[in-house]
């Protein structure tokens, strides 16, 4: 039996609906539109379509959104800059710093850069005020990515509540706060990463699973109870194609994808577990359309609660 689709995309219209009335509101009483500021260091490809993708959809929902590039050579002490005039910025409610950076910036150049974003204006959620927040379930803006399968699971009427997750990835801005928010909904959680001993066995307990790690194609049916739902974060693009004959077959439209373009995104769920899930979520087309969808509800949030700081 072939596990049921979960449509990133349908959901993420929905959710993109709901938040219209909101925009339409704080428009007609702010005298403008929510705004947005994304910055993009460099120029990784992968990072290009994100936050393109992330700018259309901004924009289509009328939303004010600014990207503003800087060079890969950009020093951390620039890009620090850059955040200091968005968060003095009274047309900026909302602040993305598209990650990754650029190496050269220094192992510890993320978290000092979600430092240095105004807590208000964090959409992302990943400054320490708000993780606090977050961890106490009390949170305000709450990190895209994470609160975008909840929505999915939701949506779906997949129940949360009692059921056992195994979230695979332990990284600040998916897998610990994905593992909170779902021990917030009342779900006995289980976090995983690179030294759990018998992986595929502790993510067999799992009625939701959750893989984000960054590794195509690497949970397979033998991770998975059969009926789980399963929810594949992952995104890696994939240039090889003996790697993606290997994961979808020869005969896969996928194949033809790559041939076209050079490189197709994967996930970290192998397609064969589409026949051993009871849910499962495509890529693409799964949560990255949520993940977008969650940062204009956030954009949008933010900027009700600075008007009526
Ligand atoms: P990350 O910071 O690189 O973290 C990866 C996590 O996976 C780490 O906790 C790591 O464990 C764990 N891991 C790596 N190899 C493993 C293995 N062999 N067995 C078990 N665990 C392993 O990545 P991230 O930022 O969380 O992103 C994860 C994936 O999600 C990436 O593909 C990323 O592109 C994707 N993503 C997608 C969206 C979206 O909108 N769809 C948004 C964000 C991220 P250790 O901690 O032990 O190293």
């Amino acid at each position: 039996m072939s596990a049921r689709v979960l449509d990133g995309q349908a959901v993420a219209a929905a959710l993109r609906a709901s938040v219209l009335p909101d925009v339409q509101r704080f428009t007609a009483q702010a005298g403008r539109s929510p705004g947005l500021g994304i910055v993009l260091v460099g120029e990784d490809p992968a990072s290009e379509v994100y936050v393109r993708n992330k700018v259309r959809a901004g924009t289509e929902s009328g939303l004010r959104v600014d990207l503003e590039r800087l060079p890969a050579t950009a020093t951390l002490d620039d890009l620090v800059g850059l955040v200091h005039r968005l968060n003095q910025s009274d047309d900026h409610d909302g602040i993305l710093v598209q990650s990754p950076l650029p190496a050269a910036m220094g192992k510890g150049a993320s978290q000092q850069v979600f430092d240095t974003i105004d807590p208000a204006k964090d959409v992302d959620g990943f400054h320490p005020i708000n993780v606090g927040r977050l961890v106490q379930g009390r949170a305000h803006l709450v990190p895209c990515t994470p609160s975008g399968v909840i929505e999915m699971l939701v949506r779906n009427d997949i129940r949360i509540g009692g059921a056992r997750a195994v979230v695979i990835g332990r990284s600040e801005i998916v897998g610990k706060p994905m593992a909170m928010l779902l021990l917030q909904r009342d779900a006995t959680v289980t976090i995983c990463h690179s030294k759990t001993a018998d992986l595929p066995a502790v993510a067999a307990t799992a009625d939701i699973l959750i893989a984000a790690i960054g590794r195509p194609g690497f949970v397979t049916p033998v991770f998975v109870k059969p009926g789980a739902a399963v929810i594949d974060v992952g995104t890696t693009p994939v240039s090889d194609a003996a790697v993606v004959r290997r994961l979808f077959g020869d005969a896969s439209p996928r194949v033809g994808a790559l041939e076209r373009r050079g490189s197709i995104v994967v996930g970290d769920v192998h397609p064969a577990v589409a026949e051993r899930a009871g849910a499962l979520s495509p890529v693409p087309g799964g949560v990255g359309p949520l993940t977008i969808a969650m940062l204009l509800k956030n954009t949008v949030t933010a900027a009700v609660a600075r008007r009526s700081a």
